[in-house]
């Protein structure tokens, strides 16, 4: 079916979006110039990073941030196991092994740093804290907890940017000493493909730059403006560079960003109203996370497994398109990667949660249309 009546997700270009691709074609500089410098310095001062470093994908970034921190054989690196795969993907690229730990509850699925506590070892070097469907995971207590063990953490923030981790306004991204952005076509700040790596040290950043570009000392924008054009290789690196017309998409697209965000959270609040009393549906999270998230999914949570692919099935006969994520360790390449004493949590949040449509484009009457299904398919 491609026909929804309220498809999962949206995405709306503008003429401004349009008019700033076009004039970086019209420009003939199309790779690692003056659009991607600005494009930097912009998110930067956005996430609140001193250092925003862009990349090919959320995923290069998470694997560019991993080998940035030392990470490599004999490392372990904890991962929840309720997250999209390319959290704990990106440990395995350079020989760390990620260990599988558990999130709070189905009504609170982020990261849980006692159950991270309970998985350090003598090889734990790392954690990746996940800000799953765009609602800040517990990143003060994990600092204090990496900082007591000497690990390294890692803010994996594919689907929150924008998102507060307190009151002050601090944003996702400046917690750990390295953070992973995307850019995928779903997420909130959207180009296509795309990513970035934040961090405040200096040494950090550099070490992204050189291997976001085959470790090379000098790149074509130095040469281009009169650089010395010799340059050395120095590690083995990688093409993980973001072209031109992305970088222009992106700083126009930058610019709308506060309001998609706000929209969402509207859109959330209309669902949590709405929906709050419905027999058979639990909506995870508070009121404050909902304050604090930058709304990149919306889930609620129907009574066990069978109910919920019930529901989806449901949902779907009636125009409406969900999807969900499977934990982990239940994919056949993660099988081996399960502890012995279980992920409880991640396997129920797992087995009884939907997302329903979100974007910065739903209006109200697509939200009282799924949500007037959802009360049909559950007999309310
Ligand atoms: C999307 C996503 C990624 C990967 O980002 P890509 O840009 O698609 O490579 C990593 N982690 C999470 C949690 C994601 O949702």
């Amino acid at each position: 079916m491609t026909d929804w009546r309220v498809p999962l997700t949206d995405i709306e270009i503008s003429e401004q979006d349009v008019q700033a691709v076009l004039d970086c074609l019209e420009s003939g500089w199309l790779t690692m110039g003056p659009r991607t410098q600005a494009f930097e310095q912009a998110l930067a001062d956005y996430v609140g990073s001193p250092h925003a470093v862009t990349v090919s994908s959320g995923t290069a970034a998470l694997h560019l941030a991993c080998l940035a921190a030392g990470l490599g054989p004999g490392d372990e690196v904890i991962v929840p196991a309720f997250t999209f795969v390319a959290s704990a993907s990106a440990a395995r690229y350079v020989g760390a092994e990620p260990v599988l730990c558990d999130v709070r509850s189905p009504l609170d699925f982020n990261i849980d740093p006692d159950d991270v506590a309970r998985r350090i070892t003598r090889r734990t070097r790392a954690v990746v804290a996940v800000h799953f469907c765009g609602y800040p995971a517990a990143v003060l207590a994990l600092r204090e907890l990496c900082d007591e063990h000497g690990l390294v953490l890692i803010e994996d923030c594919a689907q929150a940017i924008g998102a507060r981790i307190d009151d002050t306004g601090r944003r996702v991204g400046t917690v750990g000493e390295l953070g992973a952005f995307s850019f995928f076509s779903k997420k909130q700040l959207c180009v296509g493909e795309g990513g970035m790596v934040t961090t405040a040290d200096e040494a950090l950043a550099g070490r992204v730059r050189l291997l976001r570009s085959h470790a090379m000392t000098s790149s074509t924008w130095d040469r281009h403006r009169g650089h010395d054009p010799a340059y050395d290789v120095v590690d083995v690196g990688f093409n993980f560079r973001l072209d031109e017309p992305r970088a222009a998409l992106g700083m126009s697209r930058l610019q709308r960003l506060q309001d998609g965000i706000a929209a969402r959270r509207a859109t959330v609040r209309a669902y949590r109203e709405r929906l709050h009393d419905v027999p058979g549906v639990e909506v995870p999270f508070d009121d404050e996370a909902v304050e604090r998230s930058s709304h990149f999914a919306f889930a609620v949570l129907l009574e066990d497994r069978q109910t919920r692919d019930r529901f989806r099935e449901e949902l779907k006969s009636k125009g409406i398109q969900t999807t969900w994520y499977p934990a982990l360790h239940t994919f056949s390449d993660y099988r081996g990667y399960a502890p012995a004493d279980g992920l409880p949590h991640a396997l129920e949040t797992a087995d009884r949660h939907c997302a329903l449509p979100l974007s910065s484009t739903m209006d109200e009457t697509a939200v009282d249309t799924v949500v007037e299904v959802v009360r049909e398919v559950v007999g309310a």
